[in-house]
C-alpha cells in the first residue's frame, strides 16, 4: 500500500503522512470517511489533484472504453473523461475554502462549521456515466465525504476504472468504492442503508420519486437530477438561419440522450416556413455513424429497448393528420440505430411533443408572440434546461427571467459548465450540482454559539 510510508503525492518538505493514511484502514466507507475527513484540507486537497492527473493520463483508455460500452462518439467521450478531470481539479479548490460564518450575536460570539456528511451513495444513469459519477463523487470527497457510486446496469465499466485510478493516485482504500448491480437491488441497498446519509440520483422521474420516498423515511438527505423537454424558443427578429443550423445537435448529441436536448423546438409563425426550410438540410447533414470514427456526429442509441421506446413515440406523433416528418440518415444493420427525426404539426400535447424520448427526435411547434412563446415553452412537468434566439436584449432578459428551466442560453444552446450551477425547476430535480457552490450539498451547517458573559 502507498500509504504505507509517506505519501507520494506530498510535496516536499514532505508532511508527516495525515492522520489515517497510516496503515490501509478498515474496509468500508464509514471508517475510511472518518480518516479522511480528519486529515488536512491541503492534503485532500493535493490528493484529489493527484486523483486529477492521473485521469488526464488515462483519457484515452477512459473514452475508449465509453465508445465501445455506450457507443458515444469518440469526440465526446474524451470530453466526458476530460469533465471528469476538471472537476477534480475544481473541486480539490475547494476543500480548503469550505468557509463557515461568524454572524453577529448579542452576548457572544456565533460562528458556523460546514461538516461532511458521511458516505454519500451516488446512483447514475446510463447517459453520461463519467461525468454524472464525477458530478456527485468530486465535490463529495472535496467536502470530506466517502462514496459509493451505483452505476446503471448498462454502463459499469468507466466507474469501475474510475475506482481503480482512484487507487492509483493514492485515495485511502474504501473512500470511494463502485456497486455495480441492479437498481432496485443495489441501488435500492444505498437508499435504504442507514449508513449512507446522502443521496445524488441522477435518472428518470419516475424512479427519482420513488427514491424520494424511500428517502422520506428517514429524512435521508438528496439531490435529484431528473428527465427534461427542453425548449428551443427561436423569434423572428433571431438570425433564423444561425438558430437552424444550431438546432440538430442541439438534440442530436449524443443520440438524444441527454436530459437538456432542446426537443421541443419553438419557432415563431412569420419566420416557422423559413426556419423549417433551413432545418431540413441542416438535419440531413449530420453525420450518423460508427463512434469510433473521429468525423461521426452521432452513434447508435444504448439498447434495442431504448430504440423501440424512441419508436413507439415517433410512430404514434407521426399517425396524426398534417403531420410532416423531416429524417436524416442513419446507417442499417447491427447496431441500434435510429436516423435523427424532426416532426412538425403534431398536436402540442401528444406524448412525443410532452414526454421526454430519450433519442435523436424534435419536434417543431409554431408561437405567435411573446407570451405565447413563454406559455408553450412552459407547458410541461419539466424545467431542466432551454434556449432563447433573440436579436432583442430586452427581450433576451425578459425571457430569462419568466421561462421556469435551470439552465438557459440565449444564442446558444451550451448548458454543463462544471463551474456554473446546474439541475432542474419543477419535476426536473432538486437541489443544484456543478458551480461554486457544489460542496454546500455535501455538509451539514453546524450552528455553535459561545456565550462571553460565563
Ligand atoms: P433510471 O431512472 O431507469 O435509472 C437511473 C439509475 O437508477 C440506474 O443506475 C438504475 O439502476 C437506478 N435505479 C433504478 N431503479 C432504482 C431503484 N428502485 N432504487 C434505486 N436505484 C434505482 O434512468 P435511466 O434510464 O438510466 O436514465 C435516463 C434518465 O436519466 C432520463 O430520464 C434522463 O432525463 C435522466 N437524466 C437526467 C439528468 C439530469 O441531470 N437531470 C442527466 C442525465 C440523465
Amino acid at each position: 500500500h502507498a500509504h504505507t510510508r509517506a505519501p507520494a503525492w506530498a510535496t516536499p518538505p514532505a508532511p508527516a503522512p495525515p492522520a489515517g493514511f497510516g496503515p490501509a484502514p478498515p474496509a468500508g466507507g464509514g471508517a475510511a470517511q472518518r480518516s479522511w475527513a480528519a486529515a488536512a484540507p491541503a492534503d485532500r486537497a493535493r490528493l484529489l489533484r493527484r486523483f486529477a492527473v492521473v485521469i488526464d493520463e488515462h483519457i484515452e483508455e477512459l473514452a475508449q472504453l465509453e465508445v465501445r460500452e455506450a457507443g458515444h462518439t469518440i469526440g465526446n467521450a474524451r470530453w466526458e473523461a476530460g469533465n471528469v478531470r476538471d472537476l477534480l481539479d475544481y473541486s480539490a479548490g475547494g476543500a480548503e475554502r469550505l468557509l463557515g460564518r461568524q454572524i453577529p450575536v448579542a452576548g457572544g460570539i456565533d460562528f458556523t462549521i460546514l461538516e461532511p456528511l458521511g458516505v454519500v451513495g451516488v446512483i447514475a444513469p446510463w447517459n453520461f456515466p463519467m461525468p454524472i459519477a464525477a458530478w456527485g463523487l468530486a465535490p463529495a470527497l472535496a467536502a470530506g465525504n466517502a462514496v459509493l457510486l451505483k452505476p446503471a446496469e448498462t454502463t459499469p465499466l468507466t466507474a469501475l476504472r474510475l475506482a481503480e485510478l482512484a487507487l492509483a493516485a493514492g485515495l485511502p482504500e474504501g473512500l470511494f468504492q463502485v456497486l455495480p448491480g441492479e437498481g432496485p437491488v443495489a441501488g435500492s441497498a444505498l437508499v435504504e442503508h442507514p449508513g449512507v446519509a446522502k443521496i445524488v440520483f441522477t435518472g428518470s422521474t419516475r424512479t427519482g420519486k420513488h427514491i424520494m420516498t424511500r428517502c422520506a423515511e428517514r429524512v435521508k438527505r438528496l439531490t435529484l437530477e431528473l428527465g427534461g423537454k427542453s425548449p428551443n424558443v427561436v423569434f423572428a427578429d433571431a438570425d433564423v438561419e444561425a438558430a437552424a443550423a444550431a438546432a440538430p445537435m442541439s438534440f442530436l448529441d449524443n443520440a438524444g440522450q441527454d436530459c437538456c436536448a432542446r426537443t421541443r423546438i419553438l419557432v415563431e409563425r412569420s419566420v416557422y416556413d423559413r426556419f423549417l426550410d433551413a432545418l431540413v438540410p441542416a438535419v440531413s447533414a449530420v453525420v450518423v455513424g460508427d463512434p469510433a470514427d473521429e468525423k461521426t456526429q452521432m452513434g447508435p442509441l444504448i439498447s434495442a429497448v431504448q430504440r423501440d421506446r424512441v419508436r413507439g413515440l415517433v410512430d404514434g406523433g407521426r399517425e396524426a393528420d398534417g403531420v410532416r416528418a423531416m429524417l436524416g440518415k442513419a446507417p442499417e444493420g447491427p447496431g441500434f440505430w435510429y436516423p435523427p427525426t424532426v416532426l412538425a404539426g403534431v398536436a402540442p400535447d401528444a406524448p412525443v411533443a410532452v414526454e421526454e424520448v430519450f433519442g435523436p427526435v424534435a419536434v417543431v411547434l409554431p408561437f405567435e408572440d411573446e407570451a405565447d412563446a413563454v406559455r408553450q415553452a412552459d407547458a410541461t412537468d419539466y424545467g431542466l434546461a432551454g434556449s432563447v434566439w433573440t436579436r432583442d436584449v430586452g427581450r433576451a432578459l425578459r425571457v430569462s427571467q419568466r421561462l421556469r428551466v435551470g439552465n438557459l442560453s440565449v444564442n446558444s444552446h451550451s448548458s454543463v459548465r462544471y463551474s456554473t450551477p446546474f439541475g432542474g425547476y419543477k419535476q426536473s430535480g432538486l437541489g443544484r450540482e456543478l458551480g461554486p457552490d457544489a460542496l454546500a450539498a455535501f455538509t451539514e451547517t453546524k450552528n455553535v454559539f459561545i456565550s462571553t458573559e460565563a
